[in-house]
């Protein structure tokens, strides 16, 4: 604790600058603005690379980069105090207007999404029940997934201690269902591998009165998922912000029933004793969250979409004019369902491997960061791109296999 003897020796010790009128109360120049001092640039100072995303929305590569319009959300909120709740509140009923949805909550990412929806599931608003997690005692233990959506993403899911019970068959679900089952869970990205369809999935849940959610991750565009599923009857959709989106990277949205909303916000901050006590979200990505959803309904996507097969088409073209070099273009059925380049050079006319590729892509001016999967190809997106960047990776691409012919 500080007396008001050691406080006013400290602020006599800070040159006084002036008074704000009227209070008597000292300004000092430690308060004021400076301006003549230049503004910290972290990335130089911290050496740190930064690179051309040709890629996609990869979460090591930190996904996506902000529109203007969320970063003055998050610079104008950081200024203010408001009640996380609040926030929390407001944003949560536009969400779930836009989207459908009877209520929502942003969350930090699509991850912690799934957590505390199914949290909500199990523990409803008992509380005893919320501060018990992840140890079930009294309630229930099974989610239910299918054997191709049983990918590392239901660590989530785990999270609350539950354990997975995997099906294939609409048969195999009916078997599986018991007391114990509190909630089934799909994976939209896979779903062309599963035996069952969404609309299926959603009505076996109705059946036995169970909870449904979906994991819809990086599934816009197109725009409409973002209610689609909502539209469907599915309890509970859960979307991450900062993929295509371009939201804040640590946050994504849980939108569904309104009951079970409540109850997931029950096991989320700032309430402490909880599951979810670590998936904090502060106001600015909060409300950043909600302008980049905003933008991101509002934008003309088929334009959006025609400025990608153009960017495709120029990389394509210069690619191809090294011998030895074909091209195909595709679009993912589901996830990151954007235009996707695939380059694969002849080994016998161009000496050089993916990785060679990649690295030699990484270690030029500007570095630039590509996908790859076979041994003599490489991938690329454009929908990471800032405007005219789409020349240099096309330049740079054709600069290597050139440089690499036999
Ligand atoms: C990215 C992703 C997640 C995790 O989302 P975050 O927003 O990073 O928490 C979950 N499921 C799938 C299918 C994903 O692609």
């Amino acid at each position: 604790m500080i007396n008001r003897r050691t406080l006013l020796k400290r602020l006599s010790a800070i040159p006084l600058v002036g008074t704000v009128v009227g209070s008597g109360i000292p300004v000092q120049s430690v308060f004021a603005h400076t301006p003549s001092v230049p503004k910290r640039d972290m990335i130089k100072e911290l050496g740190l690379r930064t690179f051309i995303n040709a890629a996609g929305t990869y979460t090591a590569m930190t996904a996506s980069l902000m529109p203007e319009e969320v970063m003055e959300t998050i610079e104008a909120s950081s200024k203010e105090f408001i009640m996380l709740d609040e926030v929390q509140d407001k944003v949560g009923e536009k969400i779930a207007e836009i989207c459908h949805a009877e209520a929502a909550t942003v969350t930090s990412g699509c991850w912690s999404a799934m957590v505390l929806g199914l949290a909500g599931v199990l523990t409803g608003t008992d509380k005893e029940k919320i501060a018990q997690l992840p140890n079930l005692k009294g309630m229930k233990s099974q989610v239910i997934v299918q054997k191709t959506h049983n990918v590392a993403y239901v660590h989530a899911l785990k999270n609350t201690g539950v354990e997975l019970v995997e099906v294939e068959t609409a048969e195999d679900v009916e078997k599986a269902i018991n007391d114990q089952t509190a909630m089934l869970w799909f994976l939209n990205y896979t779903a062309p591998e599963g035996k069952i369809q969404h609309e299926e999935w959603v009505a076996l849940g109705k059946k036995h009165n169970i909870p449904t959610m979906i994991d819809i991750a990086a599934d816009v565009p197109p725009v409409e998922n973002l209610w689609k599923f909502n539209d469907m009857g599915f309890d509970m959709v859960c979307i991450s912000g900062g993929k295509a989106m371009k939201g804040p990277q640590s946050a994504g949205i849980l939108m569904g029933r309104k009951n079970i909303i409540e109850a997931a916000r029950l096991s989320a901050p700032p309430r402490g004793n909880t599951i979810g006590r670590g998936m904090k979200v502060n106001k600015e990505e909060i409300l950043g969250m909600y302008v980049a959803l905003e933008l991101y309904v509002k934008k003309d996507h088929e334009k959006e979409w025609k400025s990608w097969e153009q960017k495709i088409a120029y990389i394509e073209e210069m690619a191809k004019k090294v011998n030895g070099v074909t091209t195909s273009v595709s679009v993912p059925p589901v996830a990151n369902h954007t235009p996707f380049l695939k380059i694969s050079w002849d080994p016998a006319k161009i000496n050089l491997d993916r990785t060679q590729m990649q690295e030699k892509l990484r270690k030029g001016n500007p570095s630039i960061e590509v996908i790859g999967f076979g041994e003599h190809e490489i991938s690329c997106t454009v929908f990471m791109l800032r405007p005219e960047e789409e020349k240099i990776v096309a330049r740079r691409i054709q600069e290597e296999l050139k440089a690499a012919i036999a």
